[in-house]
């Protein structure tokens, strides 16, 4: 085969995502550029494949491109992984797809799991158009800045969030674009996986109960139209369920209905009342 670069996509979570042709392409080439050796050892063990690693990350994409093009040049084929998920996104590769295509050599990727996807496909959000906004920015004032340029827009909105600041990032959501429909994807095609539905207020309560918030997120927005604090109901759901309660609606009915007006399901409003 000519020199190429491949762009594989491994699992993030479940090892047995890897696709074959993954697998077989990471049997093939000469090395493999990871973000951490010690992370895709682990996987490279699990498919007993015993390739040469080379660490390529953030901090030395820069000085680590031209060696890559230059053993590309000189006939090797290249696979380019992350530590999980599609390498490229929020994760690095840009500089060197962009190197290697100046260079001439072939770019294939070879696709796979993808936080940002999988967690769209299952979140019950509109998927017609989304956007994705890679990493929430750190800081509160440049997050809801980030969220008020996007907020508007005809799309389901995706981000990634690390677990320590998920509270502070529901709190923004609330505060910049009202109380949206918010889907959290939490540690995907893991054992615990689980999605948690609600306006950001009561998935920061539902959160806030627990003893630790661990794992990995991905948070997605219902777009402005169909999801906007005008569509969306803005009493808080155990509220809502008591005053159906009080005008004699039995409670399991009560919480249905204000599951429906939330547009979720019975049993994800009876969980988040009954953490
Ligand atoms: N390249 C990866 C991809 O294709 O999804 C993303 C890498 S980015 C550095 C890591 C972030 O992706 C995490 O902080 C989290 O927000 C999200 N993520 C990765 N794995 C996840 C999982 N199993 N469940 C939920 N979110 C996940």
């Amino acid at each position: 085969m000519p020199p190429t670069l491949y762009i594989v996509a491994t699992p993030i979570g479940n090892l047995s995502d890897l696709s074959e042709r993954a697998a077989s392409i990471l049997r093939a080439v000469s090395t493999i550029a990871c973000e951490d050796t010690r992370q895709t050892r682990k996987l490279l063990d699990h498919l007993s494949l015993h390739r040469p690693l080379l660490a390529f990350h953030e901090h030395n994409e820069r000085e680590r491109t031209p060696e890559l093009i230059a053993r590309m040049e000189s006939g090797e084929s290249l696979a380019l992984v992350s530590d999980a998920g599609t390498p490229l996104i929020s994760d690095p590769g840009y500089r060197l797809i962009e190197a290697a295509l100046e260079a001439g050599i072939p770019v294939v990727p070879i696709p796979g799991p993808c936080a940002a996807i999988t967690a769209l496909s299952a979140s019950g959000l509109p998927t017609d158009a989304f956007y994705f906004g890679g990493f929430f920015h750190s800081k509160t004032a440049q997050r809801r800045k980030q969220l008020e340029v996007v907020g508007e827009l005809a799309a389901t909105l995706i981000f990634y969030e690390a677990p320590h600041r998920i509270l502070e990032a529901l709190e923004d959501i609330e505060a910049t674009l009202g109380a949206r429909q918010v889907v959290l994807a939490r540690e995907l095609t893991k054992i615990h996986e689980e999605f948690l539905r609600g306006a950001p207020g009561e998935l920061r309560e539902t959160l806030s109960a627990r003893a630790a918030i661990k794992g990995e997120f991905t948070v997605l927005i219902g777009k402005a139209a169909a999801g906007s604090a005008a569509a969306m109901p803005q009493v808080p759901l155990a509220e809502a369920v008591a005053a159906l309660e009080a005008q004699g609606v039995p409670r399991m009915d009560a919480i249905k209905q204000a599951a429906r007006e939330r547009g979720m399901s019975k049993r994800e409003a009876y969980r988040l009342l009954h953490p």
